[in-house]
């Protein structure tokens, strides 16, 4: 059986759940796991924090107006006046429910809840479409099988242990249909996987029930090899190893959540990225194999922060890292890149939510120097580091101020830290030195 993913662009319209219905009614038996339509979980954020913030008007007219969107988008998708009387009851109450948050008392699972009526309404309404068109479809509870420990990973024993028992428990069907991002937590409460977290569902299912092949169908035909936001004349990569995937997936402009192809890569199953708009185009097919040599693709994050921790004390002495990490590790802020000296280490961390406190403990034994609006430039393939192209990187980068190297620290990546200003030319320049000129 297959696992197929479809993005909120690809339900995120008449059209297009149209077109998702063409590409799941093949006569095979599947999984399908849908993100929230398009919009609507930013919705829905914005929502929960108008009711935390006691911005009780700015909360109903955010309701109201994403009522209204659901309401239009059903009235021209069902022609069958049952469903559609059915479908309307559903999405009534589900917006009866969410505006009766905004008199109760706000406590952190709130948000959970109220991020979780996107993926609801989305799954109902497919599934009713599908139902509509003569389809055997069946809709398949998240909630009664996907479940989170207390270290927030899938719970996979009960996973595996729970979709298999409810799927017995349905009617057989062609399709099942299921919420992608969210989930139970240890007390059965409403949780997530964080944001883009539908296609981590994908993954946590395909491993599960040990789909054949595990399909993520978004708007863009698989990774580019540049950033096709900021640079001209990207192509997508047909082929890419599962730890370039994971590589890629951390920088590469949300195409993909980056904990993908971790319940995946150990059990061989193929990913495979689609675009929901161009089905014949091939994609991107992510899998255990390595083609090709050399750089394969360019990616950027922003909103990268640049910490140097200096001190006498590190000459020859040991335990200084440990005595730092120590520090990230209280305020359960990862770090990402790290570059040491003799007597200063450089580290970037991406979420800067305990950067005071953090500097704070370290200014107890070093001197700190903050460095904010860095960006990472990440360039990724299979054994980069040992490739005779690669070497040339610096001629290239010759005119940039490069704040930070990490190389080596993979096989398959070599980082660097820039000013943020400088991100856009950065990319540009490496993508005419790299790919342009191999191409003519
Ligand atoms: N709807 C959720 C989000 O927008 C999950 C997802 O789309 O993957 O983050
Ligand atoms: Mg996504």
């Amino acid at each position: 059986m297959r696992v197929l993913k479809f993005g909120g662009t690809s339900v995120g319209s008449v059209e297009n759940m149209i077109q998702v219905k063409e590409i799941v009614n093949d006569q095979q038996k599947k999984i399908v796991v849908l993100s929230a339509m398009s919009g609507t979980t930013n919705a829905l954020v914005a929502i929960s924090n108008d009711i935390k913030e006691g911005n009780k008007s700015s909360a109903v007219t955010r309701i109201d107006t994403l009522e209204v969107s659901y309401t239009t988008t059903i009235q021209s998708l069902f022609s069958d006046a049952v469903i559609l009387q059915d479908v309307q009851a559903y999405v009534k109450d589900i917006f009866f429910t969410l505006k009766s948050t905004i008199d109760q008392v706000y406590h952190p699972s709130t948000y959970n809840t109220i991020v979780s009526y996107g993926e609801l309404l989305s799954t109902y309404i497919f599934s009713a479409y599908l139902r509509q068109e003569g389809i055997n479809v069946q809709l398949l509870p998240a909630l009664d099988f996907m479940r989170i420990d207390r270290n927030h990973e899938p719970d996979t024993f009960y996973i595996r242990q729970n979709i298999h028992r409810r799927m017995d428990e349905l009617p057989a069907a062609d399709i099942y249909i299921t919420q992608g991002f969210i989930c139970l937590d240890v007390d059965g409460k409403v949780s997530n996987l964080q944001r883009g977290g539908s296609d981590y569902t994908a993954t946590i299912i395909g491993a599960a029930i040990h789909a054949e092949e595990v399909q993520i169908w978004t708007d863009i035909d698989g990774f580019h090899n540049n950033d096709p936001r900021f640079v001209e004349k990207t192509t997508p990569i047909s082929n890419l190893s599962f730890d370039e995937a994971a590589e890629l997936a951390y920088f590469g402009a949300k195409i993909l959540h980056p904990q993908t192809v971790t319940p995946v890569r150990e059990l061989d199953i193929p990913v495979r990225l689609k675009n929901t708009m161009k089905p014949n185009a091939h994609g991107t097919l992510i899998t255990n194999n390595v083609h090709g040599e050399g750089i394969k693709a360019i990616a950027a994050k922003d909103g990268i922060t640049a910490i140097k921790i200096k001190s006498g004390r590190m000459l020859l002495a040991h335990g200084f890292l440990k005595k730092i990490f120590e520090i990230f590790e209280r305020y359960e802020t990862s770090i990402d890149m790290i570059t040491t000296s003799e007597i200063a280490v450089s580290l970037t961390i991406d979420d800067a939510t305990h950067l005071d406190p953090i500097v704070e403990e370290l200014e107890r034994f070093s001197f700190v120097e903050v460095d904010q609006q860095q960006a990472i430039v990440c360039l990724v393939g299979h054994s980069i580091i040992y490739h005779h192209q690669t070497h040339k990187l610096f001629q290239i980068l010759q005119d940039v101020a490069i704040r930070m190297i990490s190389y080596g620290g993979s096989h398959n990546n070599i980082s660097l830290l820039i000013h943020s200003d400088h991100k856009i030319e950065t990319l540009q320049r490496l993508h005419t030195y790299l790919f342009d000129a191999v191409t003519v």
